[in-house]
C-alpha cells in the first residue's frame, strides 16, 4: 500500500472542492486494510468512498483512506455479501438481474457499499436498514474484525452508529437479505405515475429502471455539475408545527414514513419558498431544478459553499422556525 503525502482531494469528492490532506492511501483489498498503521487516532483518520456525501471546508490534518471501486459480491448462507469497495449501483444491478429484491428503489445512488450503512441510505420509501442483516467492521487499532447486527447499527432516518465517530472502525463488508419473494414498493408518487395502468407487481428490474429514469430526469450528474445530492435532511416536524405553517402555506408538503416518528416535510420546498432554488453567488449555488442540491458551478471553495448553506439555513429558520440539519458530512 502506497502512502502519499500532502495529497489533493479535488478529484475525490463530487463537489469538486480543492482541499489537501496530510496523508492518503488507497484501499483495494482486506490486506490493504490490515496494512494500515495501527497508531492513528480516530480524529486523525478519514475513511472515504467516492466522496459523494462530504463537503470539505478546509485542508485536513488527517490520514485519508479511500476505497478503490472494485465489485466483489458473493452469496453466503443465502445472504448477499458485498465488499465495501463495490459501487453501490453495481450491487443494485447485480441483484435485480438475479431477480433478488429489496434494494431496487435505491438504484443510482452514487457511492460505494461501505458508505451505505454510514447514513443508512434511502430513497423512494426504502432504506438500507430494510434489507441489511449485518455490517462487518475492521478495527484498525486492534487489527480485529467484528460483526454488527442490524439492531446494533442503531439505524434511523439517515443515521447509524457509524456517525458517532468514536470507534476505530472501517466498514469492510455488508450482508443483505435479498429475496425473489420480497414485495415491490411503488407507493411513492413518481413511481405510481410511472406504473399507472401497468402491472401492480412490476419486476425488481423494472422498478430499478423506473427509479433510474426518475433520478436522471431530476438530479444533476455529479460528474457534470459537481454536487453532493440532498444537502439537508427532510425535517421531521410535529403536527402543531405543521398546522402553524399550514395556516399561511396550505401547500406545505407532509409525508408520513415508516422509518421515523412524526411527519416529514420537504427541505427542498422550504428552501424554494425562501428563494434558494437556482440562487447563485459566484460559483456556489443551489441547483435550478431542485432547491435541495448545493452545486459548485466551477471553482467554489469549501468556504464559499459552506457560506451558502448557512445563508439557506438561516433563511428557513427565520421564515418557518425550522432548523435544517445537514445530510452531507461537513469537514
Ligand atoms: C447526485 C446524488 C444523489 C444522491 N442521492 C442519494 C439518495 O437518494 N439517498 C441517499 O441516502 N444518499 C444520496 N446521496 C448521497 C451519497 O450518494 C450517499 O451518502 C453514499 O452512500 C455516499 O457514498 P460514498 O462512497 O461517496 O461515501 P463518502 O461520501 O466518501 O463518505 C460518506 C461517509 O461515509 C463514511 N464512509 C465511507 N466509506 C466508509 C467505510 N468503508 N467505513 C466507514 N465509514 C465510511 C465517510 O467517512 C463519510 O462520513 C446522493 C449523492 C449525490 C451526489
Amino acid at each position: 500500500m502506497k502512502i502519499l503525502e500532502n495529497y489533493s482531494l479535488k478529484n475525490h469528492n463530487t463537489l469538486a472542492v480543492d482541499c489537501y490532506c496530510d496523508q492518503f492511501a488507497e484501499i483495494k483489498s482486506l490486506s490493504d486494510l490490515e496494512a494500515l498503521p495501527k497508531d492513528i487516532k480516530i480524529t486523525e483518520m478519514l475513511i472515504m468512498g467516492c466522496g459523494s456525501n462530504i463537503l470539505f471546508t478546509e485542508n485536513l490534518s488527517r490520514f485519508v483512506v479511500q476505497f478503490k471501486p472494485r465489485k466483489h459480491i458473493t452469496i453466503v448462507d443465502n445472504l448477499v455479501v458485498a465488499w465495501a469497495g463495490t459501487p453501490w449501483n453495481d450491487l443494485v444491478n447485480w441483484a435485480v438481474n438475479k431477480n433478488l429484491g429489496g434494494i431496487e428503489n435505491l438504484a443510482l445512488i452514487p457511492g460505494l457499499v461501505g458508505a451505505a450503512p454510514f447514513q443508512n441510505i434511502g430513497a423512494y420509501g426504502t432504506e438500507l436498514q430494510d434489507s441489511l442483516v449485518w455490517v462487518e467492521v475492521y478495527n484498525w487499532q486492534t487489527g480485529l474484525y467484528h460483526r454488527l447486527s442490524n439492531e446494533e447499527c442503531l439505524f434511523s432516518y439517515r443515521h447509524s452508529i457509524f456517525k458517532y465517530h468514536d470507534q476505530p472502525w472501517i466498514i469492510s463488508r455488508i450482508g443483505l437479505d435479498l429475496r425473489n419473494d420480497k414485495p415491490v414498493n411503488i407507493s411513492y408518487q413518481p413511481l405510481q405515475e410511472k406504473f399507472a395502468g401497468q402491472s401492480k407487481n412490476p419486476s425488481f428490474k423494472k422498478v430499478a429502471q423506473a427509479v433510474t429514469e426518475i433520478r436522471q430526469s431530476k438530479l444533476p450528474d455529479p460528474y457534470k455539475i459537481p454536487n453532493a445530492g440532498s444537502f439537508f435532511k427532510n425535517p421531521v416536524i410535529d403536527s402543531q408545527v405543521a398546522q402553524r405553517i399550514q395556516r399561511r402555506h396550505k401547500d406545505l408538503p407532509i409525508f408520513e414514513t415508516k422509518h421515523c416518528e412524526g411527519q416529514k416535510t420537504s427541505a427542498a420546498w422550504l428552501l424554494e419558498q425562501c428563494g434558494f432554488k437556482g440562487h447563485r453567488e459566484g460559483d456556489a449555488g443551489f441547483y435550478d431544478k431542485h432547491a435541495l442540491i448545493l452545486v459548485n458551478h466551477g471553482n467554489a471553495s469549501g468556504q464559499d459553499l459552506l457560506k451558502m448553506t448557512k445563508m439557506a439555513k438561516r433563511a428557513v429558520k427565520i421564515k418557518f422556525g425550522i432548523v435544517l440539519e445537514e445530510e452531507v458530512r461537513v469537514l
